[in-house]
């Protein structure tokens, strides 16, 4: 396995080999990327994992001064796992040299709900990078997770509308043995916050219980999920929204793919986490 940090050295690669799969990730790796990595070895004759904490995609007063980087940890995870043929692994003056960068993907109005209302440009900057990542490494396909349902949907529909050449390969959600959902900002979780987190696995849970029981109520299920959490002491529950799973806009009492959604602040931690429900 290598470890390469310059475009070049990348796209000399490149030029030597196969198919390709794709993980993009930001690194702090977990058994959730793991997932992505074992569903990309599957995919192609090659597998690349990116590791770049993306700046343009961190609102101001967001956590990326903090956000855990961890290359030497996540080198030997995935070094152990075995099959993955480069990590690349760029500065931030090998992908922006010109600190601005002035050509910038902006993703239609879908992705100024739900996340994109709280953290205004996100997508630009998710879309933008990957993007970049994708002209670069030039992949057959590429891997991203549910867990970032609507992450999932601004990349496969960008890849649709610009018709670019790859394909998008989406991965089921790891979770822990209690349902949370496995993300590298657990990490800042203190312990009774760890025991707490959980909580939105269940809320989620009992939403899809009761759709599937013929609820159809979507605003009261969410209120009494907010109200829950707020007695609980979560915080800053930006929303928890049922949506159409394949247009991510609101749910009609006769749609069929479903996909709750949620995001909500435990101490100075924002979670996010979703399920889908299928009434076909
Ligand atoms: P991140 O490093 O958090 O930007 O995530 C990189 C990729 O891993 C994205 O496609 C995420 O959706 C995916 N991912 C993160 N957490 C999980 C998880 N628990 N299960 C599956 N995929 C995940």
């Amino acid at each position: 396995m290598k470890i390469i940090h310059t475009i070049a050295e990348l796209r000399a690669w490149r030029k030597t080999v196969g198919t390709v799969a794709f993980v993009p990730t930001m690194g702090s790796l977990h058994a959730g990327h793991m997932s992505l990595i074992h569903a990309a070895k599957a995919a192609a004759e090659h597998t690349v994992v990116s590791i770049f904490v993306n700046r343009l995609q961190f609102g101001q007063g967001e956590d990326f001064d903090r956000y855990p980087r961890t290359l030497e940890n996540d080198a030997a995870l995935i070094a152990e796992q075995g099959g993955v043929d480069v990590i690349f692994a760029p500065d931030e003056k090998e992908l922006y040299p010109n600190v601005i960068q002035q050509y910038q993907v902006t993703p239609p109005a879908i992705a100024e709900e739900l996340c994109g209302a709280f953290r205004p440009g996100h997508f630009r900057g998710v879309a933008t990078v990957v993007t970049k990542l994708f002209n670069i490494v030039e992949a057959d396909i590429a891997c991203f997770g549910k867990k970032d349902f609507q992450q999932l949907f601004v990349i496969q529909s960008m890849v649709k509308d610009l018709n670019m050449n790859i394909q998008i390969l989406p991965v089921d959600t790891g979770r822990a043995e209690d349902g949370l959902a496995l993300s590298s900002r657990n990490a800042f979780l203190s312990a009774d916050q760890r025991n707490e987190a959980p909580r939105l696995y269940h809320h989620l849970s009992r939403m899809k219980a009761a759709i599937e029981a013929g609820d159809r109520d979507y605003s009261k299920l969410a209120v009494q999920a907010v109200t829950d959490l707020r007695v609980r002491g979560w915080h800053d529950i930006d929303y928890v929204d049922t949506r159409n799973a394949e247009t991510l806009k609101a749910a009609s009492n006769t749609d069929h793919k479903l996909v709750i959604l949620i995001a909500a602040r435990i101490g100075s931690t924002r979670l996010i986490d979703n399920i889908e429900v299928n009434l076909d």
